[in-house]
């Protein structure tokens, strides 16, 4: 394939670098398990020994973030995936022997699918977990064959420096690489003829991604974001609901793609709901916002942003409800933001058009559990659905009559965890999907490879020219129903 430099002039060093990684794919061929799994080795050896390093980074780049949640959400899954990809990666890269149907199935005729290598793969990845959304895509990246180049977010640039110099340490160039920058970049190298790219990040900069890559017919996996809805049922334990709905809104306050990013709730629970959430956010981060298991907001754009979205709430009639303290002027120097229940929140307000990516958290009330279905239904399709509840048939309606990404019932974000099942988004929350076996194909070819019988099939269908006779009363007895 050429690397001209696309209409937008990507950076001679990318164009290297991308140049670089070809030709070794090229001249080295498809790489066997053992070259697959000593790379998958070096990334977990990489993020293990390095994990402190990686942490102080992360909290450094967020203000505050604790260690824990850097180890749980971005390490552990990265070290989950890899090991998975590591342990099926021979099953996964086994070719596949088809049976052919009637006229092809002659004696000696043989079909099956081989799993290639696409070549060089990109990745575009997002701030909010800024190790997590680079390692894991690259497990499947590498289970799969291929090579790498890496564009972390430049929202997070001390992580980014440190895993560009943790791979240059573990991955000769041509192999693995990571390019740092801002948006510029990000433009360029989206820009770039890769084999596949796969972007995570928002739904806008998803579009201009997509369309970089047209240009070059350049395949991509989009991972964005959304309102990930909660539906809690009557057959509910509204204990769990509090303490799981809080645990996943409030874990890096709320910037993560998959969080609750707001509940309907039967009407009658409200005050109750209420009540408990107040109860279980003393208990679980006293004297919030000021604790330290909680994350600062990444930079003051997104803080004010998320003011922005209180302010007119409150224009708009909805009624915002403090679960702790409001916050003083140390924790907003900190970016520390005060965790908020929004009661009466409506359509127009921007809080319910846009991800609210924060400790915000619009609870909408429902007499009848169509009408959080409608709601649902009249957004865009989400990462994610939550559904809260005992009643099998109540699930079964809700999950037959909505669509989204993925789906937790009775907790949220848990199926992103599960690497036998595809993770991704549908509509507007992305296209196509990894993790495991899924992320394995996705930067695979199916190759079809059929080999011809000694028959000569066409020969006995008598469809080589001149046409005759025996053609017309093979394709009559073929063409029926
Ligand atoms: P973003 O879209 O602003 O940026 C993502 C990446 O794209 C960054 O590396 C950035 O430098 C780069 N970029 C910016 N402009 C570009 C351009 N024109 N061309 C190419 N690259 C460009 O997203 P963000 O603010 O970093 O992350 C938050 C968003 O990501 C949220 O919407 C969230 O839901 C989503 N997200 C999705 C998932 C998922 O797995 N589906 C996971 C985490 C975050």
């Amino acid at each position: 394939m050429s690397t001209q430099p696309a209409p937008h002039e990507p950076q001679p060093d990318l164009v290297r670098l991308l140049d670089l990684q070809r030709a070794a794919q090229l001249a080295q061929g498809e790489p066997p398990a053992r070259v697959r799994i000593d790379r998958i080795d070096r990334c977990i050896d990489l993020l293990v020994a390095h994990r402190n390093e990686l942490c102080e980074a992360v909290a450094c780049d967020f203000g505050q973030r604790p260690a824990a949640i850097t180890r749980s959400m971005d390490i552990l899954p990265s070290v989950l995936a890899l090991k998975h990809a590591r342990r099926n990666l021979r099953r996964w890269m086994r070719p596949e022997r088809r049976g052919l149907q009637f006229p092809l199935r002659l004696p000696g005729t043989r079909a099956r699918i081989m799993y290639q290598p696409l070549g060089v793969v990109g990745i575009i990845s997002p701030w909010n977990f800024p190790i997590g959304l680079c390692f894991d895509p690259l497990a499947s990246v590498l289970a799969a064959g291929n090579r790498c180049l890496i564009k972390p977010s430049e929202l997070t640039p001390q992580t980014s420096a440190l895993m560009q110099r943790l791979v240059a340490a573990s991955f000769d160039a041509a192999e693995v690489a990571v390019v740092t920058g801002g948006r510029d970049v990000g433009e360029r190298f989206a820009a770039l003829p890769f084999d596949h790219l796969l972007f995570t990040g928002s739904p806008a900069v998803g579009r201009r991604v997509m369309a970089a890559a047209a240009e070059r017919l350049v395949p991509v996996t989009l991972e964005l974001g959304g309102k990930c809805p909660v539906v809690v049922g009557r057959s509910a334990d509204l204990t769990a609901v509090v303490d799981r709905v809080l645990t996943g809104k409030l874990a890096n306050a709320g910037q993560v793609c998959l969080a609750p990013d707001h509940v309907y709730l039967p009407r009658e629970w409200l005050e109750d709901f209420v009540g408990r959430a107040r109860a279980w956010v003393a208990r679980a981060y006293p004297g919030l916002p000021d604790n330290g298991d909680y994350t600062s907001i990444v930079n003051a754009r997104h803080y004010e942003r998320l003011e922005a979205l209180v302010a007119d709430a409150i224009n708009k009639g909805a009624h915002v409800v403090p679960v702790a303290g409001a916050g003083d002027s140390c924790s907003r120097q900190r970016r520390l933001f005060a965790p908020q229940l929004v009661l009466n929140a409506s359509d127009d307000m921007r809080i319910m058009r846009e991800e609210i990516f924060g400790p915000l958290l619009p609870v909408l009330a429902y007499d009848r559990l169509d009408e959080a279905i409608a709601g649902i239904n009249t957004r865009p399709r989400p990462l994610a659905l939550y559904y809260f509840g005992k009643d099998i048939r109540e699930q079964r309606h809700v999950l037959t009559h909505t669509l989204s990404g993925g789906v937790t019932v009775n907790d949220v974000a848990m199926h992103y965890l599960a690497e036998e099942l595809p993770f991704g988004g549908v509509g507007e929350s992305g296209m196509g999907a990894y993790h495991g076996e899924h992320g394995f194909r996705r930067f695979s070819h199916a190759r079809s490879v059929l080999e011809q019988s000694r028959f000569d099939l066409a020969g006995l269908a008598g469809s080589r020219p001149p046409y005759g006779k025996r053609l017309a009363r093979s394709l009559a007895w073929l063409i029926r129903r």
